[in-house]
């Protein structure tokens, strides 16, 4: 079993390999076998083959420099759907650093209400008793933070 594994990584040294064209490709040609199941078209099922033919031949290039720089080109030409794509995705780090910013605010800031107009309001903690100035109806009272 080691020496099929050795022989495969000796196969595929020095050749390009799965890069996001090659990735892209496949996913195409799966989709379109796909297709074929339901739609039974030779035209579908021929471009099927074609891009996995094309996929594996890329994966077994020797020509690193020139399908590095198909990849680059492909990229290039796919930068706003793949933005559009990941934009469907919810963000979930953004989302995940903004709750973690807002625990560090309720760390080091005490948030509080005006007593007269409710507009939320932030002083550091630790400073005890407070004079505070609404920021918005100016009222000032005493706050202990
Ligand atoms: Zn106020």
């Amino acid at each position: 079993m080691n020496n099929f594994r050795y022989k495969m990584a000796q196969f595929f040294s020095g050749r390009t390999g799965i890069d996001a064209l090659g990735r892209t490709v496949t996913w195409v040609a799966l989709i379109l076998m796909l297709l074929t199941m339901f739609t039974h078209s030779n035209a579908i099922y021929l471009l099927a083959m074609a891009c996995l033919a094309y996929s594996i031949w890329r994966m077994l290039s020797k020509n690193y420099q020139k399908r590095y720089n198909e990849n680059q080109l492909f990229l290039q030409k796919t930068v706003k759907i793949r933005a559009f794509f990941s934009k469907l995705v919810p963000n979930v780090k953004t989302k995940f650093a903004k709750i973690q910013y807002d625990f560090n605010q309720r760390k080091t800031y005490a948030i509080f209400k005006c007593p007269s107009c409710k507009q939320k309001l932030r002083a550091p903690r630790g400073r005890g008793k407070i004079e505070v100035t609404c920021s918005k109806c100016h009222t000032v009272f005493v706050k202990r933070v």
